[in-house]
């Protein structure tokens, strides 16, 4: 995708305001951002310099998971919730790339995602993208992309990768979840990776980001204590290592330098439906 220029943005697209998927676009090294979702980061970055990895991290936990959902379970349908904008190793260029015949359905209700997803996400008769509010899980599953394209009688893989630290409790992000996994069947997997309170020393930090981003010109960014995401997994059983923080999650290989303190304020984890 080109840069965005503000003389030529439709008019749909209202660049007065931050947009989550830009924002993210831009903390991941992208272009597809106007100043005022730059300016959310860059708040940000003044009391946590290496506020960057918190996406980085969290786009390197959906490629790890999807690369392990692929080669280690028989799912080879995937529902990923809050596609964002696309980038290098989109869900369906990993899991395709190890089961060719994977079905990979994309939901986003961003304006900027909604302009471009479908074209560029779209690539090939395995997937889909489609317009939906993630926090309705009747409505994304009853939608008729979704209908046709998934077997719901069949293992799915459900991602929410970065997307439910930006729904306020009044959203009721546990019971979205309680939802998503009755609806769907036994054998279903569901991927979360969520913005993280640790509760210790690092805490301060996760308090300070989530005062800048909930009021930043994004409006959201929620970190959640362990009992609160653990909620986000009812009745499912954790893949090891449960919760961790992503870099964590069985990385690539032994980890030679330090982390940074807000690599320890996002976490992610894997549960399955018995
Ligand atoms: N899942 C991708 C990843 O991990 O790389 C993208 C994460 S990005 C931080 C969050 C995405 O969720 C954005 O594209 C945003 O538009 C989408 N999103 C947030 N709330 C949503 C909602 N209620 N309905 C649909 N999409 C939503």
């Amino acid at each position: 995708m080109s840069q965005p220029s503000e003389g030529t943005t439709p008019a749909y697209i209202d660049t007065s305001k931050a947009s989550i998927a830009r924002v993210y676009d831009y903390a991941l090294g992208g272009k597809d951002n106007y100043a005022v979702d730059r300016e959310t980061i860059e708040r940000v970055r003044k009391i946590a310099p290496e506020v960057n990895e918190l996406a980085v991290d969290n786009r390197a936990f959906l490629i790890r998971a999807a690369r392990f959902l692929s080669t280690q379970t028989s799912i080879t349908q995937f529902l990923d919730c809050g596609s964002g904008l696309p980038t290098a190793e989109n869900t369906h260029q990993v899991v395709q790339r190890l089961q060719p015949e994977s079905r990979v359905v994309y939901v986003d209700n961003d304006p900027t995602v909604i302009a471009h997803g479908r074209a560029l996400l779209e690539e090939n008769e395995f997937t889909r993208f489609t317009a939906a509010d993630i926090r309705r899980p009747d409505e994304v599953l009853d939608d008729p992309v979704v209908q046709d394209f998934l077997d719901l009688d069949r293992p799915v893989a459900l991602f929410q990768i970065g997307t439910i630290h930006h729904f306020d409790d009044s959203d009721r992000p546990q019971e979205v979840m309680q939802r998503y996994v009755e609806r769907l069947p036994v054998g279903s997997v569901f991927a979360v990776a969520h913005f993280f309170d640790p509760e210790n020393e690092d805490s301060d930090l996760a308090r300070r980001m989530e005062q800048i981003f909930v009021h930043s010109p994004m409006g959201s960014g929620r970190f959640r204590t362990r009992s609160e995401i653990e909620g986000l997994f009812p009745g499912l059983e954790m893949i090891n290592p449960g919760i961790v923080p992503c870099y964590q999650w069985w990385p690539d290989g032994p980890q030679l330098r330090t982390e940074d303190p807000v690599q320890r304020c996002i976490v992610a984890g894997i549960g399955i439906k018995r």
